[in-house]
């Protein structure tokens, strides 16, 4: 019974941990930045409940931004059903991305051979690889550890599951939760949420500052994966760490998290940084096709010269958005 208790808490607090700091705060948007291999450590806490590859998973989010609460844009927005924003839109999918659209939106993830494996290639290969690795997981705890072992990992990792699933739903749900921010969305601030999910329930605060490492803003939400990150940050194992101005904390001034305008450093750098292209796709200051070429993959091409000139094309796009 006591190894069921241990690898049910164990299970259940890295799977959270992993979704919260790993695929959300992490990759998603780029709160912070962590050592390679801890940072992977963290990934692989979601991989590992079943969440689907990095790619896949960080990709909806930033469409969730993009369009929160915008019907059919939106991945997951209760407004095409409460049962579709808590699980149907990974069984049924409305909005679907292709293979093209995953490298747009998600390529600083592409630049990592880790993640592109993950991905397996796409199609639906990315969730194959990931039901067979967590499979064969948990065979290997029902060999090492036996049956009670297996049991609370099945368990806690089902939990770590759902808590994200409550976040897309729940916490845009109005009558559920609260507001500290005006939003153009429904995003609410959810306790009983932030509790499950380590402090992503804080939902408003978040999607009025996406790039926030730090959820809870008031002293009484309470955000779990802000106390892990601010012991790291002791050891000083976390480092870029973003948080909104003062200011925009007390008014309801529009704010962007210690963070360059994209536009600006485009202008004045040629290494565009991770932070900088996920950035794009939450701080809507870009509504054009991104335009990053140098660090993106290119795009498929069945030949030499279709590959040129998409490069050409993509040039063009630089040189327009930085002339603005
Ligand atoms: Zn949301
Ligand atoms: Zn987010």
């Amino acid at each position: 019974m006591e190894i069921f208790l241990i690898a049910f808490v164990l299970s259940y607090t890295y799977g959270v941990l992993g979704i919260s700091i790993g695929y959300h705060r992490g990759l998603s948007h780029r709160s912070f930045k962590l050592p390679r291999l801890l940072e992977y450590f963290f990934v692989m806490g979601g991989y590992l409940v079943f969440e689907g590859g990095p790619i896949f998973w960080v990709a909806s989010h930033r469409l969730h931004h993009r369009y929160s609460d915008v019907p059919g844009k939106d991945p997951h927005t209760p407004l095409d059903g409460a049962w579709h924003s808590f699980l149907g839109w990974m069984s049924k999918p409305i909005v679907k991305i292709s293979e093209d659209q995953y490298r747009l939106i998600v390529p600083d993830l592409y630049r990592d051979p880790f993640y592109r494996f993950l991905h397996a290639g796409g199609g639906n290969n990315d969730g194959y690889l990931c039901l067979a690795i967590n499979v064969a997981l948990r065979l290997g705890i029902l060999t090492a550890f036996g049956p009670w072992a297996l049991l609370g990992n099945v368990l806690g990792s089902v939990g770590a599951f759902i808590a994200p699933l409550l976040v897309n739903s729940i916490c845009h749900m109005p009558k559920y939760g609260y507001q500290n921010y005006k939003t153009n969305d429904l995003s609410q601030n959810v306790w009983f949420v932030a509790i499950a999910s380590f402090g992503e329930g804080w939902h408003n605060n978040h999607h009025k500052f996406p790039q926030s490492a730090r959820h809870g803003l008031r002293p009484i939400e309470y955000d779990f994966s802000w106390s892990v990150l601010s012991l790291l940050k002791l050891f000083g194992l976390v480092q870029n760490i973003r948080l909104p101005r003062e200011t925009a904390l007390q008014g309801n001034e529009v704010a962007v998290a210690n963070t360059v305008d994209p536009v600006v450093l485009a202008r004045t750098s040629k290494e565009v940084s991770d932070e900088t292209l996920a950035d794009r796709y939450s701080a809507e200051l870009l509504d054009e096709q991104p335009a990053f070429e140098d660090q993106t993959l290119p795009l498929k091409a069945t030949s030499e010269e279709a590959a040129a000139k998409h490069r050409k094309s993509q040039k063009d796009r630089v040189v327009a958005i930085t002339k603005r």
